[in-house]
């Protein structure tokens, strides 16, 4: 059976306070109940990430960083290793999030080395991409997507997936309210699935975990994890209220 993930990315959000109140309320909402097979994670920003290791120890909620560098150490001011973040206690990590490919200009290519990165100091992988607004308008999201995961991806061996969560962002629906809607998730994430099949065969793809990522909220949360090829959500905006994560929680 595949897992079944909600992923709240706080993005460039929370000083440590904040962060230490969010996560208090978020443990009260997300106690137990999780059903076998769910997993809860949480994406503070680096210098919340040992704080919140440490307050989420005994809870069912786990906790990813959101980038990392693609060497293992040097000088390279200002960047944040794989083997610094394990060390801390983290377990997961996203990567190519469309913010990243866009302000930071993080390619495929580059994704592709830092994926490796991650695997080889054994952080579980969610890998985001997705297809910006001009390329779904001239029907091109299916190459484009196609493409990102070939780049960054398709170098790995069948048994590597077992340590990646894919993640489907449109790119025109992170942070606009504008969400893809149920029936454009399925499409995008059969195509997805059917692409894995070809390459790895059908243990592999039916094995992974796609999450949809974009203005998801608890008033859609529900409809969109129906979808039998959507294994949860990425949510950005509604993962900073506890009350908001907690909904979308209880949706999947
Ligand atoms: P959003 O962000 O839920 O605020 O649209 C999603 C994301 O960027 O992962």
């Amino acid at each position: 059976m595949r897992q079944k993930i909600v992923a709240g990315n706080w993005k460039m959000n929370k000083n440590l306070s904040e962060a230490k109140e969010l996560i208090k309320e978020i443990k009260k909402e997300v106690k137990t109940g999780l059903e076998e097979n769910t997993r809860v994670i949480i994406a503070p920003s680096f210098v919340n990430l040992h704080n919140a290791v440490k307050k989420t120890k005994k809870s069912a909620i786990e906790v990813a960083a959101q980038n990392m560098h693609q060497s293992k150490n040097g000088a390279f001011t200002g960047e944040i290793s794989a083997d610094m973040l394990t060390g801390l206690g983290v377990g997961i990590i996203i990567l190519g999030h469309s913010e990243r490919r866009e302000y930071f200009g993080e390619t495929d290519e580059l994704l592709a080395q830092k994926v490796a990165a991650a695997l080889e100091n054994e952080l579980e992988v969610i890998f985001c991409f997705g297809e910006l607004l001009e390329d779904r308008k001239s029907e091109n999201h299916f190459t484009i997507v196609e493409n990102q995961l070939k780049k960054a991806l398709f170098h790995l061996k069948a048994e590597d997936f077992k340590h990646i969560i894919l993640a489907y962002e449109p790119v025109w629906a992170i942070g606009t309210g504008e969400t893809a809607s149920p029936e454009q998730a399925q499409e995008m994430h059969a195509f997805v699935r059917e692409l894995f099949t070809k390459a790895y065969g059908a243990e592999t793809a039916d094995a992974i975990s796609i999450l949809y990522g974009g203005s998801v909220k608890p008033a859609n949360a529900k409809e969109i994890f129906s979808k039998p090829d959507v294994d949860g959500g990425l949510i950005g905006g509604a993962a900073l209220k506890a009350e908001d994560f907690a909904a979308i929680v209880k949706s999947i």
